[in-house]
């Protein structure tokens, strides 16, 4: 079997299908293609997970749509954790080909966040994070990354709250599955669906290079947050073994190009680890790297992982880090930690494959 493909049943599923595909369909069975945007209604606003459930598309296209084999991806909570605080909740979901990932809910001072996975594991090898030691299994396709979104919504929605912001940090390197994640931002986006406001999907990549200049030249609407962790090359080709493909000056570069292209100042995730970097002259240096740059840094003390000894920097050492960042002119916050209790952190997903 090739591991990186997606499940054999991918073209079965109605959420990874696009309107056009749709559409195309529901010509081809003699139908109206207007009844696409009734199907996309009653998928990403009312979360239907049957095709007998969506009463608002006619009988008859309903029927074509069953006799063809097609149904909706719905993938079955294996378990769910809920941390102590009540703040976030982790989905364990699996996929019809038993491939499993974790999706996460947080929720802040009113503010729902869905954290979903864009791989089934991940190939990039961060040291740190749970995810890069256990290795990549296969890619998701656009439906399984729509899916985790849904699952989330239609979750708050039982409480009558709604999604407003989603984060594509869980496991995976988003841009190492471009097309997939690309189609599944659209789709989340549209206005006539879920629409989530553009600036509140956050893509997180480990600074793939290729990837940030099509985000740029595509225009893509959506805030770009890029893991940095170290701001020399030897430095951070330690903890992230992508940087001696893509050096610092070759990503800032990107960077600068995609705040250029879109007007959007990028996010830089930096996790704080105890000795390693969050010393004051690597904070120095982090100012200096992004003199030209408009950013904000997101500092993320290290959550704990079985395959990395190092410690998270604490608060104290975390302030005078960030006091040197400010004192350059840069803005910074020192991201909460939550869902540690249950392995939802960041880095800490890492369920195992089937
Ligand atoms: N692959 C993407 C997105 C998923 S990881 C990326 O690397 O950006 C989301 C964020 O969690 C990244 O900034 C990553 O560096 C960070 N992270 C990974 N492991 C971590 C850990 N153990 N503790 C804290 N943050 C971690
Ligand atoms: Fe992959 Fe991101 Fe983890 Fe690195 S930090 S291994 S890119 S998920």
């Amino acid at each position: 079997m090739d591991r990186s493909r997606p499940g054999s049943d991918a073209g079965c599923d109605l959420l990874n299908w696009t309107q056009d595909r749709l559409r195309a369909f529901l010509v081809g069975a003699g139908h109206k293609p207007v009844h696409a945007e009734a199907i996309r209604g009653a998928l990403h606003r009312r979360f239907v997970t049957a095709i007998p459930e969506m009463v608002e598309v006619p009988a008859r296209v309903r029927q074509s749509l069953i006799a063809s084999g097609i149904g909706i991806g719905v993938p079955e909570v294996a378990r769910e954790d809920s941390s102590v605080d009540g703040s976030t909740r982790k989905f364990l979901l699996r996929f019809a080909d038993g491939q499993v990932v974790e999706t996460v809910l947080m929720r802040y001072k009113g503010r729902a966040t869905a954290c979903v996975s864009t791989q089934a594991g991940c190939a990039m090898g961060c040291v740190f994070c749970a995810t890069g030691q256990a290795g990549f299994r296969r890619q998701l396709t656009a439906g399984e990354i729509i899916s985790q979104v849904l699952h989330v919504a239609r979750t708050l929605s039982w409480e009558g709250c709604r999604l407003r912001n989603l984060v594509l940090m869980g496991q995976g390197e988003p841009l190492h599955n471009y097309y997939a994640v690309m189609q599944a931002v659209e789709a989340v986006i549209h206005e006539k669906g879920l629409a989530l406001a553009a600036e509140r999907v956050t893509l997180s990549t480990v600074g793939l290079v290729p990837g940030i200049l099509r985000l740029a030249a595509e225009r893509r609407p959506m805030s770009l947050a890029v893991s940095l962790h170290a701001a020399t090359d030897e430095e951070r080709a330690a903890l992230v073994p992508v940087a001696r493909r893509w050096p610092l000056a070759e990503l800032m570069e990107a960077c600068r190009h995609f705040t250029r292209s879109t007007g959007r100042e990028i996010f830089f995730e930096w996790t704080l680890i105890e000795g390693v970097n969050d010393g004051p002259d690597q904070a120095a240096k982090l100012v200096e790297l992004l003199r030209h740059q408009s950013a904000h840094v997101n500092l993320i003390p290290l959550n704990p992982t079985a395959g990395f000894s190092g410690s998270p920097t604490g608060l104290v050492r975390a302030r005078a880090f960030q006091e040197v960042l400010r004192s350059g002119g840069i803005v910074s916050t020192v991201r909460q930690r939550r869902g540690i209790d249950i392995a939802a952190g960041c880095g800490q997903l890492a369920s195992a494959g089937t």
